[in-house]
């Protein structure tokens, strides 16, 4: 089985990342061959310093690393590195409805927050990240729950594509896979901590709800004794009623990887100040060995360009394969 993700160099990364992304990386790794890739070309539709675009490569690279992704048991590279995915967009451009693409949240929320210019590659990401998925033929995508959209536009594109062009696999070009978007069933959303009605997000959350993972102990401490709450007293996992205690809930029962029910148990007589302690430390226990894994790998900077320079030698083979079944299936270039 093939498993294949991307995670943004932009901003921070952040709790919401950690759990419902990153963990499922890690875990991953061993249950099939594992494809995870730090999309640089899809912060490029953002506002963006090109200097800090590669401080945060690193960082974020540094991170994966540090919190258990291993180059040895998965295939882990730079987007840019493999120019096939940029090849691949344009070609499933053409299997991409334009109405899809105009529905979708993402866009229609990011492009709500800039200023200036809204770029048309913002509109297009979802099919730079159809083809990087589909680059790969693979049947599994581990991310967060705000990624559904997205997922399902790729597996449409898959489809699209098969349909019109591979119905009678033409010689020995394959069709394309309809990959599958995997979700946590505890952490797939988690919300800003200041207003726990929203993800938690490096480009639209609050500076004070959002959990980075390299935050210091003392503010992660501080973020979650501040986390809003409500004005009762009682423990309990409801989204609509107390979307601030259900989100705390979700974050404890993540990071110890039981149900909410068995926090609800824990914490049945507790108060929202002790409880909120509770949380904040176990997630400062989970997220220290990361931070001072990532302090060794940060600095090395040749290290991690070599990592990342060995992981896109193999995926540009298994993405060059594709593209040429993609070409010679659309009857672009000449008949190989
Ligand atoms: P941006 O707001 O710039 O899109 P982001 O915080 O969503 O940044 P990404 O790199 O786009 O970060 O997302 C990486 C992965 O983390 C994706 O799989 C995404 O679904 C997941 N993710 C993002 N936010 C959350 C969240 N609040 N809870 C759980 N998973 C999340
Ligand atoms: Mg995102």
């Amino acid at each position: 089985m093939r498993i294949f993700s991307g995670i943004q160099p932009t901003g921070r990364k952040h709790l919401g990342n950690f759990i419902g992304a990153i963990e499922q990386y890690v875990a991953l790794q061993d249950r099939g061959e594992a494809i995870y890739c730090i999309v640089d070309l899809h912060a490029t539709t953002v506002p963006y310093e090109p200097a800090v675009l590669r401080e945060r490569l690193y960082d974020t690279a540094a991170i994966l690393l540090a919190a258990g992704l291993d180059a040895e048991r998965c295939i882990f590279f730079r987007q840019g590195d493999v120019p096939e995915h940029t090849e691949l967009t344009w070609l499933l451009s053409s299997v991409t409805a334009f109405g899809d693409l105009n529905r979708m949240h993402q866009f229609k929320d990011k492009a709500g927050a800039q200023r200036d210019l809204v770029s048309a590659s913002l509109f297009t990401y979802p099919t730079l990240m159809a083809a990087d998925v589909l680059a790969y033929r693979a049947q599994q995508v581990p991310v967060g729950d705000d990624q559904r959209q997205h997922i399902e536009l790729m597996r449409d594109i898959a489809e699209r594509f098969n349909a019109r062009f591979a119905a009678e696999a033409a010689g020995a070009a394959a069709p394309l896979v309809v990959p599958e978007g995997v979700y946590r069933e505890v952490g797939a959303r988690i919300m800003d901590l200041q207003e726990p009605t929203k993800k938690m997000s490096t480009t639209g959350g609050t500076e004070q709800g959002t959990v980075l993972v390299l935050d210091e102990p003392k503010t992660i401490e501080k973020k979650f004794k501040r986390a809003v709450t409500d004005s009762g007293s009682e423990i309990r996992h409801d989204r609509a009623e107390k979307p601030g205690v259900a989100n705390l809930i979700e974050i404890l029962a993540a990071v110890r990887d039981t149900s909410f029910a068995a926090v609800e148990a824990d914490f049945a007589d507790a108060r929202y100040g002790d409880f909120k302690v509770a949380v904040a430390e176990a997630v400062i226990e989970r997220l220290t060995p990361v931070q001072e894994r990532y302090a060794e790998l940060r600095p090395d900077e040749a290290a991690l360009e070599a990592i990342l320079a060995a992981g896109a030698e193999k995926a540009r083979t298994i993405a060059a394969d594709t593209v040429a079944d993609v070409r010679q299936l659309m009857g672009v270039g000449p008949n190989p």
